[in-house]
């Protein structure tokens, strides 16, 4: 005979008309001869059903709207779904089961508590309504062969509700099931999952998320091949992904380890599932309605999975109680006394901790039951507190308990360090610690306020690579566009490589676009259009440093003193910094220092080689000259690849104002011009070096001598345009009186070791290696101890988005390897 396969789906695989269709659309892809659906209710209906009781236990809610409108809900989903007959059909029995509702509340109201029995039975029929609905619905597509048979579970599963939950009556369910299905049935039963009866023949329910357990309970009665669980995510992923955005999917767990998942609160599996399917070794998946095609996760008794851990969960709230004193050490039956107290009070324990010098012992429990649990205790060591032989019974509230699960933490060396050093990192304390014998869990106790940042701490020391970078980038202009080309070219080359970049906010003026995992770096621009918000820098630099990614970086594209001024703040909370960005290293020189002593104080990196010299190697040769012990004698050297050009092309044929008109519309200079020959950027240039060398120079200390007639420095742009060819002559004298010494005109910027810095156009000898550069290039040369009788020279082009997002990205780069990336 064909084997069965028992599929499950959740309420949010039945939410809607357009749910149902798609749970058919998968049923119908498959040719197996039979299988079984169990159905939970449609999602939030549970929820919906217990809420009229708790509506009913109250005097004054309106029981019979709050029923018309649950009924509404689906009467508009079997009008969708139905032909005429079969919703009028439906809606007969829909409205008779609306009848006994309110005939069971209308004796909840009278007596203003409703029995468990009676919040069972009601909350049980949202999985009623639900099957009936698929069922009539399936018949009517009539796209699958063989019989589609309801069948209600209550008739079915007997259970006897013990301290460990409900215990399946196996022989007498098999005996109820075999009544009602022939032993040759070929079709499809639509099971209701969730409702069961009790060895009494009460109504009962399996506990909230029980369907799943439903499932297995069908899988193990049909003794099916496989058990497939459908819900809303692709599988049991490795943290809660609503905590952990990018939790990953668990390919294969053991059903030890997803029972251990389960019971400390990952919410997509009911802990109870896997036995039923441990005992006969029926695989389950857990799998995806809305991506049917992913393969989802496997748990079965042998899992192939290099993963040591394969999950981590938390619980909350939870209290901790801890009983202390002299008294206890060495005393036997303590422990029998205390949980004994404990069970007598219904209370269920979810972690134990005891010192080996047995001076204390701790425990965590749900803490809606924390009065009592302390009650208890007190009332159970009356003497003991009395007579100072136990000091303390102390109740800690409003924590969290973080399990770390795995079969494969057994034996191996380094898995606890690893919690616990991630824990350190980000600052979060750990109350009480425990790990079964099994080593299969650690689980530790935190501040609930902590939670979430412990799972994403402990969540990234397992599940991602030390690599992985959070990026932020503001300024998404000509060169941080260029940049984010220039990374997406490279981006899989470097994951291969373990270096793991994701730009998860872009900021542009007026408008910033956030992304969770990570922003397409070759979509962005319709990305920030369509999806963008308005600009929040707060909010920004916030979810860039999401602190279930290990390391966060801004980058700082803008020319903006005032993004310049946030840099501080940011190092100091551990955000890297990488910029072009002239403004704060040339800014005041106390707000320099401040600057760096908190990336000092914080151990975050800034860095800015692009501010010199664009892309090339200025700042680091230099930073290397110094490390190594070499003494700086002179830095000099043409700084603005603007002006490098308008001294090049500046050779006599043509008129200075011409030449600086062209290059105008060329893009070569600023929009104004005067930004570039007013020798402001090669000042600010030269602060920057002189500050690298250790010198603690102004802005003002530098002797400028711009190229900006006084009488045109106020004017607009279009004046000063006009007005230029004014000085025209005395340029051109000055090319002449050059030439006949055979000197070319330089714009060049010079500092010393003792201070003395300059920034002016130069008469230099027609040999000189600033008079023999090519278009933009820079020239930077070192005088040093080490260089002196032929000076180190860095030489190139030194202007244009290209090679200044070039520069950018090294940067960037560097920074991976200083945070432990092997590139
Ligand atoms: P269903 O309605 O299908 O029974 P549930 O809402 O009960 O679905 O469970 C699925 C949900 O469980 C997911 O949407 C997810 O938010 C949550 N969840 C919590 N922890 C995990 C985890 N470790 N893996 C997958 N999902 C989890
Ligand atoms: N409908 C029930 C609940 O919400 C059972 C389930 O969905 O698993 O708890
Ligand atoms: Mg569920």
């Amino acid at each position: 005979m064909d084997k069965w396969v028992v599929h499950k789906f959740g309420g949010s695989s039945v939410a809607d008309a357009s749910c149902f269709r798609r749970v058919a659309d998968i049923l119908e892809a498959s040719s197996n001869p039979r299988e079984a659906v169990v159905l939970s209710a449609c999602r939030g209906v549970t929820d919906e059903l217990l809420g009229l009781v708790s509506l009913a236990e109250r005097p004054d809610g309106n029981i019979a709207a709050a029923i018309e409108q649950l009924k509404s809900r689906y009467e508009m989903l079997a009008e969708e779904l139905l032909s005429r007959p079969a919703y009028e059909a439906y809606r007969t029995l829909l409205n008779k089961d609306c009848r006994d509702i309110a005939g069971v509340l209308q004796t909840v109201r009278l007596i203003r508590a409703a029995t468990d029995s009676m919040r069972d039975v009601i909350s049980g029929y949202g999985e009623i309504w639900s099957t009936r609905l698929y069922a009539a619905f399936l018949r009517e597509r009539g796209r699958i062969p063989g019989e589609i048979l309801w069948i209600d579970a209550r008739q079915v599963v007997i259970v006897e509700w013990g301290p460990l939950g409900p215990a399946v009556q196996w022989s007498e369910s098999e005996r109820n099931l075999r009544q009602l299905v022939p032993e040759n049935f070929q079709g499809r039963l639509i099971v209701t999952g969730f409702v069961a009866t009790t060895t009494t023949g009460i109504q009962t329910t399996l506990g909230r998320n029980g369907s799943d357990f439903s499932g297995s309970i069908f899988g193990a009665l049909l003794d099916a091949a496989e058990i497939i669980i459908w819900t809303d995510v692709d599988g049991v992923l490795s943290a809660d992904p609503r905590l952990v955005p990018n939790a990953q999917v668990i390919d294969q767990l053991s059903y030890n380890e997803a029972m251990e998942l389960a019971y400390f609160g990952a919410k997509v599996i009911h802990p109870q599932t896997m036995a039923p399917a441990v005992a006969r070794d029926i695989p389950i998946y857990i799998r995806n309605t809305f991506a049917p095609h992913k393969h989802g996760t496997l748990i079965c008794t042998h899992p192939v999975s290099a993963l040591k851990v394969k999950g981590i969960t938390t619980i909350d709230p939870v209290a901790l109680v801890n009983l202390e004193g002299a008294g206890m050490i060495g005393v036997p039956g303590t422990a029998h006394r205390l949980f004994g107290a404990l069970h007598d009070a219904g209370i269920s324990v979810i972690l134990i901790s005891q010192g080996s010098s047995e001076h204390s012992i701790c425990f965590a429990i749900p803490q809606a039951q924390a009065v009592r649990a302390e009650e208890a205790v007190r009332r159970a060591f009356d003497a003991e507190l009395r007579d100072g032989q136990i000091q303390h019974v102390d109740v800690g509230l409003g924590l969290s308990i973080l399990a770390v699960v795995g079969d494969g933490m057994a034996g191996a060396h380094g898995v606890a360090a690893k919690v616990f050093n991630s824990l350190g990192n980000a600052a979060i304390s750990v109350r009480a610690i425990a790990q079964g014998a099994s080593e299969r869990n650690i689980s530790l106790v935190v501040d609930g306020k902590f939670a979430a940042r412990a799972l994403r701490a402990v969540h990234a020391a397992f599940y991602l690579s030390p690599n992985t970078l959070s990026i932020g980038l503001i300024g998404p202009g000509t060169v941080g566009r260029v940049l984010l080309a220039q990374i997406a070219s490279q981006v899989e080359r470097l994951r291969a490589l373990n270096l793991d970049l994701r730009l998860r906010g872009i900021a542009g003026s007026n408008r910033m676009l956030l992304e969770e995992g990570a922003i397409d770096l070759e979509r962005w621009p319709q990305r920030l259009a369509e999806g963008g918000e308005a600009l929040d820098l707060d909010k920004f630099v916030a979810h860039c440093q999401a602190d279930y990614i290990p390391h966060t970086v801004i980058i700082d594209c803008t020319a903006s003193a005032e993004v310049a001024g946030n840099y501080r703040d940011w190092l100091a909370r551990g955000i890297h910094v990488v910029t072009p960005n002239k403004k704060a290293n040339s800014g005041p020189l106390p707000a320099y220092h401040a600057l760096k002593e908190a990336a000092r104080a914080a151990g975050t990196h800034y860095l800015y080689e692009a501010t010199v010299g664009a892309g090339l190697p200025v700042i680091q040769t230099l930073r290397d000259l110094r490390e190594t012990g070499d003494d700086i004698t002179r830095i000099e050297g043409i700084f603005s690849g603007t002006l490098a050009y308008l001294f090049n092309v500046f050779d006599g044929s043509e008129s200075f104002s011409s030449i600086v008109r062209a290059a105008k519309l060329k893009g070569y200079t600023e929009p104004d011009p005067r930004d570039d020959l007013s020798g402001m950027d090669v000042a600010r240039k030269l602060i920057i070096l002189a500050r690298e060398m250790g010198l603690t120079l102004e802005l003002s200390d530098v002797e400028v001598t711009g190229l900006v007639p006084a009488a045109l420095s106020a004017c607009d742009v279009e004046e000063f345009m006009r007005r230029l060819p004014e000085y025209d002559a005395s340029m051109a004298a000055m090319l002449a009186e050059a030439g006949r010494q055979r000197q070319v005109l330089r714009y060049v910027g010079r500092i010393d070791a003792d201070g003395r810095s300059s920034v002016g156009l130069t008469r230099l000898d027609a040999k000189h290696a600033f008079a023999n550069i090519a278009l933009t290039d820079n020239v930077v040369r070192f005088a040093t101890r080490r260089y002196c009788d032929n000076p180190l020279i860095v030489q190139g082009p030194g202007a244009g988005p290209e090679v200044t997002a070039g520069g950018v990205f090294a940067d960037l780069l560097r920074l991976s390897a200083y945070l432990g990336a092997h590139l």
